[in-house]
């Protein structure tokens, strides 16, 4: 029987790894940054063809490539533009099948790539599409660089530049695939590569607190959102699962641990789901909840979803929402629901274009 090599995905590997496992193939140290170059700033695809690299890396590549090493170039499915203009959805496909979402929202020299960490999630909250669908793997680190790529790609396509901000917020739970997803960052936050700044980097959690703990131990240089949606424990978990595995008092514990550690702020999502949790009272009871944080509400209202019966609350029930959380002295946003005519709004991603193609 022979052994079959474990294939590298070179976009899995930071620049120490990649420096590491050139040195153990016998290609000087010295020729990474090269390597690295070509992967991160130039087109990665056509690596093999590429006379710039030094001959080592150049022998290097051909002699390993298919058999041990490769890189993630998930196929584009679909690039839809949504009618406002300002935001574009990819549908990604995976090396193994599986279908993954990136969206890129902005204009100017000032985007934003909100990205996918999971395919599907475990968390099942009842109003996204992504957990309505269920967990089906973790992405690999590169899996999640690839996802920058392509945005940038997409952006380049158009003559345009300006990567500027990653959210995870994409299809998945990133604390749930802690690992996998601080690497990635790693390697997109590396100047000598993609060098998104990492002040604006957010990730995104619904609320896994041994890993906000872990994120906070570890002193990570990225912003932090959490994603709220109730003050009581009996309507949270009514919305989201896992909040009885790690209650409210938990979570806020967590956060404020956080806040005082890094110094820095925590950005709190709460979704607006007409009369379920957009009532003045609740927005008096977020105000309450998060005294002496240093905090910052995020409003976004509802994006509908096949599998949830709950609607957008009222633009002017948001307005009054935010309004009471200010006044308490809290910074809030309104989010623009930003690209909902092309399923890309938050919690919509992928059903709608698996939709279509089952009913065509
Ligand atoms: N799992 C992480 C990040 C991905 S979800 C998290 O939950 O924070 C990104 C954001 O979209 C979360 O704030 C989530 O609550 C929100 N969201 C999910 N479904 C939504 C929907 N149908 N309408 C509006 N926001 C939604
Ligand atoms: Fe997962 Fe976030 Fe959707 Fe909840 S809202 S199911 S945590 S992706």
């Amino acid at each position: 029987m022979s052994a079959t090599l474990e294939t590298t995905h070179l976009f899995d590997l930071d620049f120490e790894a990649l420096s590491r496992r050139l040195e153990s193939d016998g290609v000087r140290p010295v020729h990474t940054q090269a390597l690295w170059k070509a992967l991160h700033r130039g087109a990665p695809s056509e690596i093999r063809e590429s006379d710039d690299l030094p001959p080592p890396v150049q022998r290097w590549l051909e002699s390993h490539w298919e058999a041990d090493v490769s890189i993630d170039v998930p196929e584009i499915v679909t690039e839809i533009e949504s009618g406002d203009g300002y935001t574009r959805k990819l549908l990604l496909k995976l090396a193994d099948g599986h279908e993954i979402e990136t969206v890129v929202m902005g204009y100017e020299n000032r985007f934003t790539a909100c990205l996918s960490t999971q395919v599907g999630c475990a968390m099942g909250c009842v109003f996204c599409a992504t957990g309505q669908m269920g967990f089906v793997r973790q992405l690999r680190p590169g899996e999640i660089v690839a996802q920058v790529h392509a945005a940038q790609r997409l952006l380049q396509s158009r003559g345009e530049s300006g990567l500027r901000n990653l959210v995870l917020m994409g299809m998945g739970e990133p604390l749930h695939n802690y690992d996998p997803v601080m690497q990635a960052m790693k390697i997109v936050a590396d100047n000598r590569g993609i060098g998104i700044a990492t002040s604006r980097i957010t990730v995104s959690t619904v609320g896994v607190v041994p890993a906000i703990e872990r994120f906070t131990r570890e002193d990570l240089p990225y912003n932090l959102a959490v994603s709220l949606h109730a003050t009581t424990d009996e309507e949270r978990s009514a919305l989201i699962p896992i909040n009885q595995r790690w209650p409210l008092k938990d979570l806020l514990d967590a956060c404020r641990a956080y806040s005082a550690t890094s110094g820095r702020k925590v950005f709190f999502g709460w979704t607006l789901i007409d009369r379920k949790n957009d009532s003045p009272e609740h927005a008096r009871q977020v105000a309450e909840l998060l005294q002496g944080l240093n905090a910052h509400v995020n409003l976004i209202r509802l994006n509908p979803t096949e599998g949830y019966e709950g609607e957008a609350s009222e633009t002017s029930a948001a307005d009054e929402f935010s309004r009471i959380i200010q006044e308490s002295g809290l910074p809030c946003t309104i989010r623009q629901r930003r690209g909902i005519d092309v399923g890309a709004g938050c919690g919509q991603l992928r059903s709608a274009s698996q939709r279509t193609r089952s009913s065509s």
